[in-house]
């Protein structure tokens, strides 16, 4: 069976950076992940597929190798995820592909069986009302507890782990292939150092459970997309004894039908009709609080933005609140009968025409037109 380019499954361009590969594993991983697609034997090949590229791309010269080489000059390197040593859990996926991203799960842990466990994401929509008060919200958030059989250690109970055979408890063995001596992680043990000879039955043998768990979040007044929430420990368990990751809820505000923000900022339009905007008049605007009433000045112009002062968002760093900014556009009238199309064209009539005095703008606009062709 001929092997598709590891570009080609990770969907990225040669020069991909190292980012971008992780990136594009990561999406792939979480897809495909066998912990996520149980009894699922084409996700389980994509995902080692995408495994293996990312194994032999995320490593520089094992990459290198591969872009001289194609597969001849990787392969045999790569495919510790289709060994007989099973896959490796979502904590290690996240531990090794987010790890960087959120600063966390350390990576050094690899070696020693006690493993960090990874932090987790969960993508939180609020309504834009929810997030400038504040709210309280219950999450379900699937993750990875501690398995209570085997107290994490994924053996059988009355066993224990053993000391792998293969890399002597270091994790990683070295690998002679052609020209290339390369150090990986030991597939009889995942890099874990140990092997379960006797796994318990509950988790089999990995230590930790899925389980979805219940959780309510205070949400501070004032957050808006982008801002994250962190619940110290709530992320998955760690492995073998592992303290447990941290729990990022992230937070999406939704689209307001009315209010649209900029910061600290809400910005609304409202829609005024001509005769309003040039006889001047009171409107009602809404905002967070309820309506309140906006004068209209004569002659307002299309566009003009009025700044109710202190009636946007408290920022949820501190700071003075915000404003709400309403943009007043003129509207058209629309569908007139014929009664009303007849007054407007009597009061065109009135329209001083000559000097557009009623009309400035238009009159300057038409100015500059003829002085535009005039010059060329
Ligand atoms: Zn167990
Ligand atoms: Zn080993």
């Amino acid at each position: 069976m001929s092997k598709r380019d590891y570009y080609e499954i990770l969907g990225v361009d040669r020069s991909a950076d190292e980012k971008d590969i992780k990136k594009a594993y990561r999406r792939l991983a979480m897809k495909f992940h066998p912990d996520r697609n149980q009894d699922n034997p084409e996700a389980e090949a994509k995902f080692k597929e995408a495994s293996e590229a990312y194994e032999v791309l995320a490593d520089a010269e094992k990459r290198q190798a591969y872009d001289q080489f194609g597969h001849a000059g990787v392969d045999g390197q790569a495919g510790g995820f289709g060994g007989g040593a099973g896959h490796s859990s979502f904590s290690d996926i996240f531990g090794d592909v987010f790890g960087d991203i959120f600063g966390a799960a350390g990576g050094g842990g690899r070696r020693s069986s006690a493993r960090r466990g990874s932090d987790l994401r969960y993508n939180l929509e609020l309504t834009l009302e929810e997030a400038v008060r504040g709210v309280e919200k219950t999450i379900r958030v699937p993750t990875l507890v501690g398995c209570g059989t085997c107290d994490g250690t994924g053996a059988k109970p009355g066993t224990s782990p053993k000391t792998c055979g293969v890399c002597h408890g270091t994790g990683t063995v070295r690998m002679q292939q052609g020209f290339f001596a390369v150090q990986q992680t030991c597939h009889a043990c995942g890099g874990s150092g140990q092997v379960i000879e006797d796994p318990c039955m509950d988790c089999r043998g990995r230590g930790v459970k899925e389980e979805t768990r219940t959780l309510n979040v205070k949400i501070p007044a004032g957050v808006d997309t982008g801002d994250r929430i962190r619940l110290s420990g709530e992320g998955e368990a760690g492995a073998k004894g592992g303290p447990a990751g941290d729990l990022y809820v992230q937070v999406i505000v939704k689209e307001h039908s009315l209010f649209q923000r900029d910061g600290s900022n809400l910005y609304c339009e409202v829609p005024i009709s001509f005769v309003d905007a040039a006889l001047g008049g009171e409107l009602e605007v809404p905002t967070l609080d309820g309506r309140v009433k906006l004068k209209i000045p004569v002659e307002t112009q299309s566009g003009k933005l009025f700044r109710l002062r202190g009636k946007g968002v408290t920022p949820v760093r501190g700071g003075p609140r915000g404003d709400l900014m309403c943009r007043v556009v003129v509207e058209t009238p629309v569908k007139l009968n014929e009664k009303q199309k007849e007054l407007l064209r009597e009061f065109q009539a009135t329209l001083d025409r000559k000097n557009s005095s009623n009309s400035p703008r238009k009159n300057s606009w038409f100015d500059g037109v003829k002085k535009f062709f005039e010059d060329m």
